[in-house]
């Protein structure tokens, strides 16, 4: 396989989902409801997808000077705008739309992300030097302006030449050619309109300013009815078959759709054993198991009696 794009599977279109989901609970200051939206997107599936993808960006290239491509030329002979200016990355946002042009993924400018992370800090991590924690689905529809043609090989900072791009178009796409990816130019495609309006409505709903000091955040951050939340009491559910991985319960599907649940304040897990079953306990309020539209009553831990279904 040449090709660095891959296809998004389900899960990756199951998390974008979320994150429109959570967006507009949030604007109907449903802010449970956005808060556990925010944590369902961040799906470990999802970041295992993008991420594996991320690292090692050449190994998808095999061959290297693919006949009349483009070639690298003198830093001299370069535009010196390598960053592209703020009046051209309106105008290719304008005809582009929130829209990846080489695989069509809804993308969200890092401002949003930057809100969402302000609104929901612990449903929305975001570490810029820990891509292990980033939240899934903020990354993969991160929205980046790609150089088609590389700027190392003369691809100039303008309007003709860069396009919307999601994170891994871009970031995947590295400083190859079209050519030695063996990928379209997405030039030759007209932009597909689309309504998805890059969460733009969260502008403006976020706190006034995003803090980045701890101890002035603490104080300044505008209160939302989350951080007035009594402590909820925990309860343990035992998923069967459920695992741990990379710091998340993963439960198979229920329903034909699978679960999680990131470890750490509120949710425990251990892994056990019921009645010849392996599975997990995961314990955490009630409200948890139920916003992911799994019946609580049914997987309540019932060490001493059969197991839930
Ligand atoms: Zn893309």
């Amino acid at each position: 396989m040449r090709r660095f794009i891959k296809e998004p599977i389900s899960e990756v279109h199951e998390a974008i989902r979320a994150l429109v989901d959570a967006a507009d609970a949030h604007l109907e200051r449903d802010f449970d409801t956005a808060a556990a939206k925010f944590e369902e997107a961040n799906c470990p599936i999802t970041w295992e997808w993008l991420n594996n993808a991320w690292t090692g960006v050449s190994k998808n290239v095999v061959f290297w000077n693919p006949e009349s491509d483009s070639e690298c030329v003198p830093k001299s002979q370069r535009d010196p705008d390598r960053a592209i200016k703020s009046s051209v990355k309106k105008a290719v946002l304008e005809r582009d739309g929130y829209r990846c042009r080489y695989c069509g993924l809804p993308v969200v400018h890092a401002d949003i992300r930057k809100i969402a992370h302000g609104l929901y800090p612990s449903a929305v991590p975001w570490n810029s030097r820990k891509p292990a924690e980033q939240h899934a689905a903020f990354q993969v529809c991160w929205l980046q302006y790609d150089h088609v043609k590389p700027h190392s090989h003369g691809g100039m900072s303008s309007l003709e030449n860069v396009v919307i791009s999601c994170a891994l178009c871009n970031f995947g796409k590295d400083r190859f050619t079209l050519k030695q990816l063996d990928i379209e130019d997405p030039r030759l495609r007209e932009p597909v309109p689309s309504d998805f309006d890059g969460l733009e409505r969260l502008r403006g709903s976020g706190p006034p300013k995003i803090r980045t000091s701890p101890l002035s955040e603490e104080n300044t951050r505008p209160k939302t009815p989350l951080a007035h939340k009594p402590r909820k009491t925990s309860e343990s559910f035992f998923f069967p078959r459920a695992y741990v991985s990379a710091g998340y319960v993963n439960v198979p599907p229920v329903a034909g759709k699978a679960r999680w649940f990131k470890i750490g304040s509120p949710v425990e897990a251990e892994i056990v054993e019921r009645n010849g079953v392996q599975g997990c306990i995961v314990r955490c309020p009630r409200e948890m198991i139920d916003r992911r539209g799994i019946d609580a009553n049914e997987y309540l831990d019932r060490p001493a009696s059969k197991p839930g279904p």
